[in-house]
C-alpha cells in the first residue's frame, strides 16, 4: 500500500530505522548526471550545491534556478528509466529488518511519490515511504513519539541530520552519500554525526547501537 503521510505508519514494538532516499537508499547523482547529458546539460562537481553548477552545454552558462527546478521535475517524473539502489542497500536493509521497522523519508514533492513507490517496490525495498519537503526532524518526531525505542536517522544531507538532532536527541545519527565525487566536496559533519562509506559501515552502527540500547535498558 502507498503510505505517504508520517501519521499511516504503524510501528512494532521494536527499533526504528529512518532512511532518507535519494544518495542514501537510490543513487541520486550519479543518475541525475546522466539524464542532464541526456538534456544537454552538464553538472561540475565544483562545489556542495546543484544550483550553479549545471551548466547549459549549448551557450555555456549556468542554468537559472527555475530551469534547475525543471529539470529536477522532470528527472523524478522519470526517476524509473534512471535510478538504481545505491551498493548494499536491498541486502542489508532485508536483514535489519529482521530486528526493526524501517520507514523512508524523502524530500520530494509529494506528487512524484506514487512514482518512487513503485519502483522502490520494484527493487526489493518494500518499506513504507513518505514524501514531505517538511524539515525532517519534526516528521521523525512524530514518527517515533515518546517511545524508549532506538531510533536512527541517515541521510546525505547535514541540515537534515541537524533537524532531526534537534527533535529527536536520542536518535544515532548517520551520514551516508553513495556519490564518493561529490561526498568529497560535503561539508565535514559536527560532533555526534557519524560518516559511513556504504551500507555495510551503516549496518555495523546501526546494530551497535540497538545492543547499547538494550543493555542499558
Ligand atoms: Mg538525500
Amino acid at each position: 500500500m502507498a503510505t505517504y503521510r508520517p501519521d499511516d505508519v504503524v510501528l512494532g514494538h521494536r527499533p526504528l530505522i529512518v532512511s532518507d532516499v535519494d544518495e542514501v537508499v537510490l543513487e541520486f547523482l550519479t543518475p541525475f548526471k546522466l539524464f542532464l547529458e541526456s538534456r544537454q546539460h552538464r553538472l561540475l562537481p565544483r562545489s556542495f550545491r546543484l544550483t550553479g553548477n549545471i551548466v547549459d552545454l549549448q551557450n555555456g552558462e549556468a542554468a537559472s534556478e527555475a530551469a534547475v527546478k525543471a529539470l529536477l521535475d522532470a528527472f523524478y517524473a522519470a526517476q524509473e528509466q534512471w535510478q538504481r539502489p545505491a551498493a548494499l542497500v536491498v541486502n542489508m536493509l532485508a536483514e535489519l529488518s529482521a530486528e526493526a521497522d524501517i520507514v523512508f523519508l524523502t524530500a520530494m514533492p509529494p506528487r512524484h511519490a506514487a512514482v518512487r513507490r513503485a519502483l522502490l517496490d520494484a527493487l526489493g525495498l518494500p518499506y513504507p515511504l513518505f514524501a514531505s519537503e517538511e524539515p525532517k526532524g519534526p516528521l521523525v518526531e512524530r514518527l517515533h513519539g515518546a517511545r524508549e525505542l532506538p531510533v536512527v536517522f541517515i541521510d546525505d544531507i547535514l541540515r537534515n541530520l541537524h533537524s532531526v538532532r534537534d527533535y529527536a536527541p536520542s536518535c544515532l545519527l548517520i551520514n551516508l552519500m553513495a556519490n564518493a565525487e561529490f561526498r568529497a566536496l560535503a561539508p565535514v559533519p559536527d560532533m555526534g554525526i557519524h560518516t559511513v562509506a556504504d551500507w555495510a559501515d551503516a549496518a555495523r552502527l546501526i546494530r551497535a547501537h540497538f545492543g547499547r540500547s538494550t543493555a542499558s535498558r
